[in-house]
């Protein structure tokens, strides 16, 4: 599936959406570069209403996630541009990004992507661990007052991730479907923005290979320096400056750009 096909889904579906599949507090909250591919007016005429309020954690009232964890014991790819945006907005989400990169932690062109030794981790959870273990908390997740400090720029997971208080088994199964399409865009957003600053489809590839967890891989934490050298060519140390021009480049792509 190419760009063009995936936004064409994308829109295909928000028409298909009728009263109650999603609420419009939550489409409100989604992210500018997503926002931008949704057709708000075509969703608008559904007649939505707002039924789940984060801020009164149900799952954490009723004792199934910890109220200090809620359902962020999850560590999301972070795609380029979604790492771009949040540097370019600062504050503690761009702290934890600027210190991923000083320590090589799994920061690739494509984006943040959790290192094998939290996927390890994530491997050996079980379905009663969600929600309740600290050692699995996202690194954008803020105890202090419990939030997301990337909100505005989270990925497809996050932004269409809502558990079962959003309308139970019905909610979870619109908001799944919504995701298996923004992911699909997103994904081939980056990919475009990778080979607009020259990386090759092959170099592409080996990055999108990080993604999964590989066979007898060591659990490690930190890659080695020559591996980033290589992932990363002659944009080595501009790592910053590459993130935050992803996040401008897709802000400023429209339809026109890659519909024919
Ligand atoms: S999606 Fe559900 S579990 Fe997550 S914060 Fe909102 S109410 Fe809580
Ligand atoms: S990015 Fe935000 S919403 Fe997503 S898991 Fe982390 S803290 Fe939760």
């Amino acid at each position: 599936m190419n760009l063009t096909i995936a936004l064409r889904t994308f829109k295909a579906r928000q028409k298909e959406m009728g009263e109650g599949h999603c609420s419009k507090q939550a489409l409100d909250s989604w992210p500018v570069v997503f926002r931008r591919f949704l057709d708000l007016k075509a969703i608008d005429h559904g007649g939505f209403k707002e039924s789940v309020d984060c801020g009164q954690c149900k799952m954490a009232q009723t004792g199934q996630y910890k109220e200090s964890l809620k359902c962020c014991t999850y560590f999301p790819f972070l795609p380029c541009f979604s790492v771009g945006g949040v540097l370019a907005g600062g504050g503690p989400g761009a702290s934890v990004v600027n210190d991923m990169i000083r320590n090589r932690q799994f920061v690739l062109p494509i984006g943040v992507v959790p290192s094998w030794q939290y996927r390890t981790k994530h491997k050996s959870m079980g379905g009663a661990d969600f929600g309740q273990r600290e050692d699995l908390l996202c690194p954008f997740f803020q105890k202090s007052t419990r939030n997301c400090t990337i909100w505005k720029s989270r990925n497809s997971a996050c932004t269409t991730f809502y558990c079962s208080s959003d309308r139970g088994q019905a909610g979870l199964d619109a908001w799944a479907e919504l995701y298996d399409d923004l992911y699909e865009l997103e994904m081939h957003l980056v990919q475009e923005y990778l080979l607009f600053r020259g990386f090759s489809w092959e170099e592409i590839c080996e990055q999108l290979e990080y993604l999964k967890l590989p066979a007898n891989q060591m659990p490690i934490e930190y890659l080695p320096q020559e591996k980033m050298d290589s992932l990363w060519q002659h944009w080595q140390n501009q790592e910053s400056r590459f993130f935050i021009e992803a996040f401008h480049w897709v802000s400023e792509l429209s339809d026109a750009d890659f519909l024919p």
